[in-house]
């Protein structure tokens, strides 16, 4: 089977890649010459998740190439960091948290447009501004997958598309620890652990994540009609 994965994000593309199973063949949005920017327009991270999957699988039906006949599906994720001293938030808004109701706007010093990796260390600086001196730093991360392919009768009950989630619970650190994953990781302890998921081995985030738990669903569907 060959799925494309809906993302530019690469370290988001190797995780998948690392938890498909063989026999799943996981393309990128380069190996198909998709190179848009898709707006996450929706409301809720189902919503933003099916507009990714909808735009390339629209993007695959419509080329004259033979695309079509060579991809099985198209899915897509879509993350929220849900802090519960914030009442959910940063929710949809994860990954522009830093500049929510302002324009490249950063501690209300204007900028120019950051790059990703700047964008991720002011996401984490805001979240440890907004929880200094509170006790409570319990949060998620919450992960919806939409998968979109030929219909198969017996799975999506004549829908286009299938949805799957997966929660992994934690808390915010009181400073950064480790360098390794992306976004949030270096701020986010998994329950269980004392270790920032930017501090333990991927392998293990790959175990235990919110998009490893929201895989794990999608492979269990995939495996009920093998
Ligand atoms: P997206 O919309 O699914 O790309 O995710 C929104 C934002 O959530 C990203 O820009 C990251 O800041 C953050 N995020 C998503 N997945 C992870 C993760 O596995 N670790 C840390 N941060 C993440």
């Amino acid at each position: 089977m060959r799925l494309v994965f809906a993302s530019n994000n690469a370290h988001k593309l190797s995780e998948v890649q690392a938890i498909m199973p063989a026999g799943v063949e996981v393309l990128s949005l380069k190996e198909i010459g998709f190179n848009s920017e898709i707006e996450e327009t929706g409301s809720t991270l189902s919503e933003n998740s099916y507009i990714k999957a909808q735009t390339v699988w629209e993007f695959i039906c419509n080329k004259e190439s033979d695309l079509r006949d060579q991809i099985d599906g198209v899915f897509a994720d879509d993350t929220g960091l849900e802090i519960d001293a914030l009442g959910g938030a940063p929710g949809v808004y994860t990954a522009r948290w830093y500049k929510k109701n302002t324009d490249h706007c950063v501690d209300g010093i204007q900028t120019a447009p950051l790059t990703e990796k700047d964008i991720f260390a002011a996401n984490r600086a805001k979240a440890l501004r907004e929880l200094e001196g509170k006790d409570n730093r319990g949060c998620q991360f919450k992960t919806v997958i939409t998968l979109i392919r030929k219909p198969i009768p017996s799975l999506t009950e004549g829908k286009e598309f299938i949805q799957v989630e997966g929660i992994v619970r934690g808390r915010i650190a009181e400073e950064e620890y480790g360098q390794g994953g992306f976004g949030y990781d270096p701020i986010f302890v998994p329950e269980g652990y004392d270790k920032t998921f930017g501090e333990l081995p991927a392998e293990l985030k790959n175990h235990i994540s919110h998009r490893a738990r929201a895989m794990q669903a999608l492979v269990n569907l995939l495996n009920k009609e093998a």
